[in-house]
């Protein structure tokens, strides 16, 4: 089976002060390593928090696709990896819609990420007028095809289902309309990388994930752990979240 996958997204949160949760949270995922536990930090923290990491991993939320040059207040995969980053996210809707990120940039990011030795946490997701109109399945199936990086593969690549309307507010789709589009995302994997490559392929569900709905979502034969953004900034709020894994 696919080991579980839970990794906090802290998106623009985390001073240095903050650090002693990165170390509680460390605690916790050593104490339960059948489940793979990791927190994607500011860049800022990354080299702090990599030595406080304990059982978990460090990544980092974004990079650019080359691997150096003249980009202002951009930072490679390379330089992130160096920091300490084992991970990184790429296509995070914030990402996709405050800067503008296309399908193609996405698969470049990742691309980018494999090369410097990192794994991907790839998302996806709808947002609500899609998902009203009624088909989010298909959206979403072609926005993961169209960002998947060549030679995608299962043990540098996991997948982020993330509806837009459910990130910070609270709301999630039904446990019937997340197995769906668990299973609508698998099949569209298996139709690039092949059925098997896509059964190893973890497929996190993301947006507004807690310690109160964690075990329900994460009972659903296709959803392979969560990425969680408001619930992972403490350890109080992740350690039901993780235990639920
Ligand atoms: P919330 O868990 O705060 O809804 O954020 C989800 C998310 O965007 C994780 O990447």
């Amino acid at each position: 089976g696919r080991r579980k996958l839970v990794v906090g997204n802290w998106k623009m949160n985390g001073m240095r002060s903050h650090l002693a949760e990165v170390e509680a949270i460390g605690r916790i995922a050593a104490e339960r390593p059948v489940v793979e536990v990791g927190l994607c930090v500011p860049a800022t923290l990354i080299m702090a928090a990599a030595e406080r990491k304990g059982g978990a991993f460090i990544g980092a939320q974004d990079c650019h696709m080359n691997a150096s040059g003249a980009h202002t207040g951009c930072l490679s995969a390379q330089m992130l990896a160096e920091a300490g980053a084992e991970y990184i996210i790429v296509g995070h809707s914030e990402r996709r819609e405050a800067q503008g990120e296309s399908d193609a940039d996405v698969a470049a990011k990742a691309a980018a990420a494999r090369a410097a030795g990192l794994k991907v946490i790839l998302c996806v997701g709808e947002s609500l007028d899609v998902r009203d109109a009624g088909n989010a399945e298909a959206v979403v199936s072609a926005q993961l095809l169209a960002s998947l990086p060549e030679g995608a593969a299962a043990d540098w690549l996991a997948i982020a289902y993330e509806p837009i309307w459910a990130i910070g507010t609270g709301r999630i789709p039904t446990m019937e309309a997340v197995a769906s589009m668990h299973a609508a995302l698998r099949a569209a994997l298996a139709s690039r990388i092949g059925a098997d490559e896509a059964q190893k392929m973890r497929i996190l569900y993301g947006g507004s994930m807690s310690g109160d709905n964690a075990a329900d979502l994460m009972a659903i034969a296709d959803v392979d752990g969560g990425l969680v953004g408001g619930a992972s900034l403490t350890a109080e709020k992740f350690a039901p979240v993780i235990a639920a894994a």
